[in-house]
């Protein structure tokens, strides 16, 4: 079992390129935002080929949708791969999609091989792992694993003021919502195959990153309010300054990060927004917007720690009033020894260079690492670059996921 770019690979390609012009916006841009009608069209052509590749096809209430091959012991928990492939605007055509018919090929390639699993193995598509219309990542694997119940899910609303519950059922999708939640154990493992989106491994020259951690942000909102001015006749002392206030806090984080001690510890303020906003008037109100991430979830809450606690220091010192609110805080996810051991024996037996590395952004594995061991098997892109229409994946690098996935689905799947 071999795959190289070459006349059956090709297919893939053609696969991969019919998929991004399925887009609300012209090729080479993709604009895939889910419930859209671009979504569904593509959610159609991915079914269609699963069903030509013999997969029988379940959806949940909210539109995930599970590709069954069936294994010869169909009792046993299936081992699952796949991605997403809704898309933010202005997007690529490599985002998650690799995942999705690159595990499609995967399972062909099998196919093509004769063998036949013991366990099933199961294409997911998970729906709106982009944050683009609810504003909440990875709505779809959330669900699943009951990050986000169902209540929490309904309230959920688009710039345009609509639910989950009209677009799903415009969407096609119908069900309790809580029938979406699967319990631990509903799949055996889980690895899912993904462009890196980052720089290394194309700069490294190597075929494939081995992920052994995906970091997961915690992410606080911060609203300093001070007092407003003249910034001429106010004098200095006494000024109740937020935006100085808020000067001190992004600092105070960026010295919390820099001292965990781990390279993996990253905190950014990505929102500084200043009120009024004038040349000649004291600041008297800024909303910060901040992002600490890390590999290990203790590590991380002692930056939101340190972070809290310069808050209240900087409000008693400078009279002013910082109110904070924790937006979200995922834990990070561990991945899986055996199914990396299972990679890395794949990776050898096809020839291919590996790396271990962290994922730094997060993908719905993180959330499937809930209710199922999980891994995820890099790929590199040109540049690095991701979520931009020149996002590129060469065939090569494609073919060599797709070896790799397959080997190791054969593995796990027995
Ligand atoms: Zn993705």
């Amino acid at each position: 079992m071999s795959v190289r770019p070459g006349p059956t690979f090709d297919a893939l390609t053609a696969e991969l390129a019919a998929l991004a012009q399925t887009s609300a916006a012209e090729p080479p841009v993709v604009t895939r935002v889910v419930f859209s009608e671009a979504d569904l069209r593509a959610r159609a052509y991915v079914k269609a080929l699963c069903t030509e590749a013999g997969l029988s096809i379940k959806e949940d209430a909210i539109g995930n949708t599970f590709a069954r091959w069936q294994g010869s012991d169909p009792e046993l928990a299936p081992i699952g791969t796949g991605s997403h492939i809704d898309a933010i605007p202005n997007a690529g055509s490599y985002d998650g999609t690799v995942g999705v018919l690159g595990g499609l090929e995967a399972i062909r390639v099998l196919q093509r091989a004769g063998f036949r699993p013991q366990r099933s193995i199961e294409l997911v598509t998970f729906t709106a792992e982009e944050p683009t219309r609810f504003g909440i990542g990875c709505m779809g694997s959330r669900m699943m694993a009951s990050v986000l119940s169902s209540q929490q899910a309904l309230a959920l609303l688009d710039k345009e003021g609509r639910g989950l519950e009209e677009l799903r059922a415009q969407a096609g999708f119908a069900g309790a919502l809580e029938s979406v939640a699967l319990p631990t154990g509903s799949f055996h493992q889980f690895v899912e195959l993904h462009i890196e989106q980052g720089p290394l491994l194309e700069e490294e020259g190597i075929d494939l990153g081995l992920v052994t951690h995906i970091a997961a942000p915690a992410s606080l909102r911060i609203i300093i309010e001070g007092e407003g001015g003249h910034a001429g006749a106010r004098l200095m002392p006494g000024r109740k300054d937020a935006l100085a206030a808020a000067a001190e806090l992004i600092l105070a984080l960026e010295s919390a990060a820099k001292s965990s001690g781990a390279i993996d510890t990253v905190a950014t303020v990505g929102v500084c927004e200043v009120f009024p906003g004038a040349v000649n008037s004291i600041p008297s109100r800024v909303h910060l917007e901040t992002d600490i991430r890390d590999t290990d979830g203790a590590r991380r809450d002692s930056v939101l720690n340190a972070l809290a606690t310069a808050c209240a220091d900087t409000a008693k010192r400078r009279g002013v009033r910082v109110t904070t609110k924790l937006v979200n805080a995922d834990p990070p996810a561990k991945c899986d020894p055996a199914i990396v051991q299972a990679l890395e024996t794949s990776a050898r037996e096809a020839g291919r260079t590996y790396k271990k590395m962290v994922s730094r952004a997060y993908h719905d594995s993180l959330f499937m690492a809930r209710i199922a061991p999980v891994a995820m098997l890099f790929i590199p892109c040109r540049g690095g670059v991701s979520h931009r229409p020149d996002e590129y994946a060469s065939p090569e690098w494609i073919a060599g996921g797709v070896d790799v996935l397959a080997r190791t689905l054969a593995k796990l799947a027995g």
